[in-house]
């Protein structure tokens, strides 16, 4: 994997699998292992998202931030890709789901000084439905009300 420099942005997915509301840790745990396992198949080192939301509000971590992640075609350089896991063409997300992540990216913010421009969900910058439907409008709605920031 090559190493993470110069963060400058961050990008919002669903997992885009089958629907998951489990709030259970073991489930969660489960569900992100698929995805590792998923990504590794594509000859990836590791899971390609940094940080993982599960439906009960958990952040876990995923690829160490110390390396690039692999979630946006061609634009994975300075980018820190957080997922929520679920599938938000065919699901909302849990209200805890979207607090901790909306918590969570505000934190990154922080750190690395990203601007809420920088802030972006995989369909605002590429061809895919990715965070899905429900997901977006949620992210419209935290950006009307004031965040990321
Ligand atoms: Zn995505």
């Amino acid at each position: 994997m090559d190493p993470l420099t110069g963060v400058y942005r961050i990008t919002l997915h669903h997992d885009g699998m089958t629907p998951f509301t489990s709030t259970s840790q073991g489930d969660a745990a489960a569900r992100i292992d698929t995805i590792r396992r998923a990504h590794q198949s594509k000859g990836w080192g590791d899971v390609g998202y940094h940080f993982v939301v599960d439906p009960a509000g958990r952040v876990w971590e995923g690829r160490l931030l110390q390396f690039q992640g692999a979630h946006v075609k061609d634009q994975n350089p300075g980018n820190i890709g957080i997922v929520c896991l679920g599938n938000f063409e065919l699901q909302t997300p849990s209200p805890a789901q979207i607090s901790a992540m909306r918590d969570f990216v505000c934190r990154v913010q922080g750190a690395y000084r990203i601007p809420n421009s920088r802030v972006q969900t995989h369909r605002e910058l590429a061809a895919t439905l990715c965070p899905g439907a429900a997901m977006q409008v949620r992210v419209n709605q935290l950006r009307q009300g004031g965040a990321f920031s």
